[in-house]
């Protein structure tokens, strides 16, 4: 039977650089897929549909819960995001690691539905630079940011159920923080490929071999 692929969940707070980090691996390595998730929320200009979301309305996005075709799903900021259990059958069964970028909420589901499953945390260096962050963006008023730092409080209360957690530095500190967390990430997932249990079928057929 052929190797199923592995399922890496990455999540963290808004504003830590999750998604930029993945978009890194991604570019730099066509090995790794990610699961492109169904959403409530609108287009962003330049966002194409199903690359960067399937855009559903409210009345789909029912339909899907209803169907239980979610692998996970959760509201965030006034929208609902999920993942289809087809896009993570079909990866896994054809053998291909794949990663899902997802909220805090979602990615709880996931790790306690599917015990092989590895959560990545992507962490801010500090509340600072996680302030400096939503500050640049130039979206947010003083009230939500205020909420917005309280919420990752709760957010980083969960990290300890994670398996790992990425330090994404400040820019200003560490020129190359991007590509360090992003090298980061390919090495868990290496490792991973690497454990004894993933190289059994490996040394079973080259023990045979070796006897023949
Ligand atoms: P954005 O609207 O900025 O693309 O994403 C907002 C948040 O939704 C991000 O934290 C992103 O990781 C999360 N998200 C994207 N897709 C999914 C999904 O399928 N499930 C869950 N739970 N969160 C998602």
């Amino acid at each position: 039977m052929a190797k199923r692929g592995m399922l890496f969940v990455i999540s963290g707070p808004a504003g830590a650089g999750k998604s930029e980090i993945v978009k890194t691996v991604l570019k730099k390595h066509p090995d790794v897929r990610l699961s492109v998730s169904c959403t409530t929320r609108a287009p962003r200009p330049g966002e194409v549909d199903g690359v960067s979301y399937h855009f559903v309305d409210d009345a789909r996005f029912d339909e899907l819960v209803k169907e239980d075709a979610f692998y996970e799903w959760a509201h965030v900021h006034q929208n609902r995001y999920g993942t289809l259990k087809s896009v993570v059958q079909k990866e896994l069964e054809a053998g291909r690691d794949l990663i899902l970028e997802i909220d805090v909420q979602g990615c709880l589901q996931v790790l306690e539905q599917d015990p092989s499953a590895v959560g990545i945390f992507v962490s801010p260096p500090s509340r600072e630079n996680l302030e400096k962050r939503l500050r640049a963006r130039g979206t947010e008023s003083e009230e939500s940011i205020r909420v917005r730092l309280n919420n990752v409080a709760g957010e980083v209360a969960t990290a300890y159920k994670y398996h790992y957690v990425i330090i994404h530095q400040d820019w200003s500190d560490v020129p190359n923080a991007l590509d360090i967390a992003a090298d980061e990430v390919y090495s868990i997932i290496t490792a991973k490929r690497c454990e004894e249990k993933n190289r059994k079928g490996f040394l079973d057929a080259l023990s045979s071999e070796l006897r023949a």
